[in-house]
């Protein structure tokens, strides 16, 4: 079955202005788009037609790198805008909260780390917090549209919550400073569908 672009869950100016419309409207409506019309290419005809997009990505270096780069991008992306949000931001309540300090020591270092990651992410990638082999949570960074999902990621688990940090997520309003970007970019964070996401991966 082929794959399907979504309508973000919020209007494509609702995360201004940490991040604008026009950067929303291209990279959603293109850029996305562009993933899953390639990915719904390169598995016609193959076995990944019948497949999960997770499945897809457990078993990615048995298919094409078309199929990696591009199903890699779909998940990416459709992960992105659910954990983003308008009257988002803050900080993590609960069991996530707690999760993150017994990990980081607190929110802010976790926050640190994911810049960190993002910030020394050579080129194109994403900066991720999983939920490790362990069930701990965890930082980690990939390159291109990679992720920690995919047999072929050098550390493995489920994402909750990640940030592209490719110049196409910020490079309108941000130009060359990727750190700025990695501030604002918290300022729209739904915390609450990550709680979700950490629930249903521990
Ligand atoms: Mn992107």
């Amino acid at each position: 079955m082929a794959f399907e672009l979504e309508a973000l869950p919020y209007d494509a100016g609702a995360l201004e202005p940490h991040i604008d419309r026009e950067t929303m409207e291209i990279h959603h409506d293109r850029h996305h788009q562009a993933y899953i019309d390639n990915l719904n290419k390169a598995i016609a005809g193959t076995d990944a037609e019948n497949a999960s997009l997770e499945e897809i990505l457990k078993h990615v270096s048995k298919y094409s790198p078309a199929v990696r780069n591009n199903g890699g991008g779909h998940f990416n992306h459709k992960l992105f805008w659910s954990v983003l949000g308008p009257n988002a931001g803050g900080a993590p309540t609960g069991e996530l909260a707690q999760a993150i300090d017994e990990t980081f020591g607190s929110f802010d270092e976790l926050k640190k780390k994911l810049q960190e990651a993002g910030a020394t992410r050579f080129g194109s990638g994403w900066s991720w917090l999983i939920v490790g082999e362990d069930g701990k949570l965890a930082v980690t960074s990939t390159p291109n549209q990679d992720n920690p999902l995919m047999d072929v990621a050098e550390v493995k688990g489920t994402p909750v919550f990640g940030i592209d940090v490719w110049e196409h997520a910020y490079y309108l309003k941000y130009q060359n400073k990727r750190p700025a970007y990695l501030d604002a970019i918290f300022n729209v964070v739904n915390w609450d569908a990550v709680a979700q996401n950490y629930a249903s991966a521990k």
